[in-house]
């Protein structure tokens, strides 16, 4: 069974269920390794104002990591994994740094959510695709997605077409803005991430697209899965598509992290 290394608990405040809630439903799936990736604690909204909506505040951060640690120990059946979610936003590479610096994480998992400011993968702020052209959405959001696997902050490059969510797509053919990702991986020595979550957003297929995920192993960039849980019943969720998806693109293996460092296994 594949690892599910992308699980958020109720801690980041727009999630459901205590991490054991997490662990309990991935036994009763049958999955032997996971890995809590909650979103770490932000500084970087306009303003600098943290939305509690978003993340846990920083004070409660080592409670999340201690719980997790604990959940580690205490877990004879399935490994539970060190890991943590954290938003690229250009100017705030030294923070985010600073944090990741702080703990011992199994993998660090970077992702793109924001666009100068706008959160494009908000339900609540939809209005911004009438504003702005999809076509400079996308190379907006794929320049973001290289230059965040070039900081080398980070191990794993999240929902890498996250920018598909709502399902706004541009006519325009898409294999030069994935090749440019993938380099952009190949050369970072990051890993792509085969995120289930698509499919439960109007984009309806698994971040990335089959085209996108081909170019990624052409590229040799390793693969990592994960189901973006955001309640305990989505844990591995369909993961038997996430593993179809990477024998389409011709992975055989996919890594596991300990200590940020990986190990592929077969799938
Ligand atoms: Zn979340
Ligand atoms: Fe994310
Ligand atoms: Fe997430
Ligand atoms: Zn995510």
């Amino acid at each position: 069974m594949i690892p599910d290394y992308h699980i958020h608990t109720c801690r980041c405040g727009h999630a459901r269920g205590e991490m054991r809630h997490y662990v309990e439903e991935a036994r009763k799936r049958g999955l032997r390794e996971i890995g809590f990736a909650d979103h770490v604690p932000m500084y970087w909204l306009p303003g600098e104002r943290r939305d509690p909506g978003l993340a846990m505040h920083e004070g409660e951060f080592p409670d999340y990591v201690a719980e997790v640690l604990s959940l580690t120990e205490a877990c004879q059946d399935i490994a539970v994994r060190l890991g943590v979610e954290v938003d690229y936003v250009p100017g705030h590479e030294e923070t985010a740094a600073g944090i990741i610096a702080g703990y011992s994480f199994d993998y660090v998992i970077g992702s793109v959510h924001f666009i100068d400011g706008w959160a494009f993968d908000s339900p609540h702020q939809l209005e911004e695709y009438g504003r702005r052209a999809i076509e400079d959405v996308y190379r907006d959001y794929f320049q973001l997605l290289c230059r965040a696997a070039g900081t080398g902050l980070f191990d794993i490059m999240a929902h890498p077409d996250l920018v598909k969510k709502f399902g706004y797509r541009p006519k325009a053919d898409l294999a030069g803005l994935y090749r440019q990702a993938a380099e952009a991986f190949a050369r970072a020595g990051v890993c792509v991430e085969v995120n289930t979550a698509g499919l439960r957003w109007p984009a309806g297929e698994i971040y990335p697209a089959l085209e996108f995920l081909k170019i990624c192993r052409m590229e040799g960039v390793p693969a990592v899965t994960g189901s973006d849980a955001h309640a305990p019943d989505q844990v591995g969720l369909a993961f038997a598509q996430a593993r179809e998806l990477l024998l389409a693109a011709g992975y055989t293996e996919v890594a596991l992290f300990r200590g940020r460092k990986k190990r592929m296994v077969k799938i």
